[in-house]
């Protein structure tokens, strides 16, 4: 394919799962480049809770990453290390570890396709970019992931706003995790420290509250006072309405209907084609729910790169491309049958507590209840499982 651009491997995706395969990969000595579609990083959604095993993935990318972000957030009191990053400090920080030039913005893959022993990308405005290992990190509308034959995702029929509040002279709030919850659990309301000035909060509720216009309008102050009227009308505490009304507009976003994948599809779904796979978002988003989506992507990434450089490094027949990659394809299901496990306890609980928040029939709730006991006893068991080194 004449001038098109060459590179050993390509992630597609520049957010926390793409940034971190990519800094993982080059901890273990292997370049690769990561195609970006916006102009700059994106940070949308103010904050994100890590918890325990989401610090465990965060420290195998070294401790200058891990170190410095634990920094930015004060400790939760919970089971396990929770803190509550501002995206922008994590993905920041992420991009920072990364050797210069290795991502590159304003790049859109709009297709895919085998050629030879190779993968081509298509990107918008007619570029092509060559391959010899694809990974597909572009969220929930992964365009790898179709091409891999991923089913459509799902969607529950709840939407979520969060935003960040800043308190100039300091917040004195507890450092745990709040939650309000109307009588009904239809809606309720999260509130998390990030620091002693600082909070992130998120509000979830059935999908009526904001139309679609609103959310492709993308109209912040729009979709703040639509957020207090209806938190007014439902009788949500006044340090709520506050702490709403004080946010900073620019934090706000609004995620309407809530993705998943489906438990049984990545039970039975195929992950790879050839040397192309697929983490984070684009394999295996999950409700909001657990708090578990952005932790779940950083253990991919460690487990992927662990894999990779096992089938690259080292190898005897380095210089023999065939075998090499038919190594790769290995280690990528390697990689899959290892993530499969965790991911489907990961996406069965949290389906659960999805349908469970929906307000189901009383004897679906107690299925619902009854499947919870037998196969999630220990509520906060997800946090506790550790991706192992890289
Ligand atoms: C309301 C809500 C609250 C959440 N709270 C938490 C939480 O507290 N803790 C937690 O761990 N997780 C949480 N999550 C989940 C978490 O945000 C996601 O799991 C995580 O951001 C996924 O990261 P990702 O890199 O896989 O995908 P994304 O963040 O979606 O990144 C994908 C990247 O790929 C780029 N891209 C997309 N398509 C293309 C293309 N064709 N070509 C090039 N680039 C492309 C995008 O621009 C983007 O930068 C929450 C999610 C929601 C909706």
């Amino acid at each position: 394919m004449e001038g098109a651009e060459e590179h050993d491997i390509v992630i597609v995706g520049g957010g926390i799962s793409g940034l971190a395969t990519a800094l993982a990969l080059h901890r273990k000595g292997i370049k690769s480049v990561v195609l970006e579609r916006g102009d700059s990083l994106r940070n949308e959604g103010g904050a994100i809770g890590i918890l325990a095993n989401g610090w465990r993935a965060l420290d195998q990318l070294g401790l200058s990453v891990s170190d410095h972000l634990r920094q930015t957030a004060v400790l939760i009191q919970r089971s396990g290390e929770t803190r509550c990053l501002k995206r922008g400090y994590l993905i920041n920080t992420l991009a920072n570890a990364l050797p210069s030039k290795t991502i590159r913005f304003g790049c859109t893959v709009i297709s895919v396709e085998f050629d030879s022993a190779v993968t081509v990308l298509h990107l918008l405005g007619g570029k092509t970019i060559i391959a010899k290992i694809v990974i597909g990190c572009d969220g929930i509308r992964s365009v790898i992931g179709k091409f891999v034959g991923l089913n459509p995702i799902k969607q529950f029929p709840h939407s979520a706003v969060r935003g960040l509040t800043n308190y100039p002279k300091g917040h004195n709030f507890k450092h745990e995790f709040i939650r309000w919850m109307k009588d009904d659990c239809s809606s309720y309301v999260g509130r998390i420290p990030i620091d002693d000035k600082s909070v992130y909060w998120f509000v979830s509720q059935k999908s009526s509250l904001l139309d679609t216009k609103t959310w492709k309008d993308h109209d912040q102050e729009h979709i703040r006072e639509n957020t207090l009227e209806f938190l007014v009308a439902n009788r949500f505490p006044k340090e709520v309405l506050e702490m709403i009304n004080m946010s900073e507009v620019d934090s706000i976003s609004f995620t309407c209907n809530l993705k998943y994948r489906a438990p049984w599809d990545l039970f039975f779904g195929n992950f790879r084609k050839g040397t192309v796979t697929v983490a984070g978002d684009a394999w295996h988003v999950i409700g909001p729910f657990l708090g578990q989506g952005g932790s779940a992507g950083l253990e991919d990434a460690i487990v992927l790169a662990r894999r990779l450089s096992q089938a690259i490094l080292g190898c005897d027949d380095e210089r023999n491309g065939e075998t090499v990659m038919k190594r790769v394809g290995q280690a990528m299901d390697g990689y899959i049958k290892e993530r499969r496990r965790r991911l489907l306890g990961l996406s069965t609980q949290t389906y659960l507590t999805g349908i469970m928040i929906q307000g189901p029939q009383i004897f679906i709730k107690v299925l619902i209840v009854f499947a919870m006991i037998v196969l999630f006893r220990d509520e906060e068991g997800h946090s506790k499982y550790d991706c192992g080194r890289l």
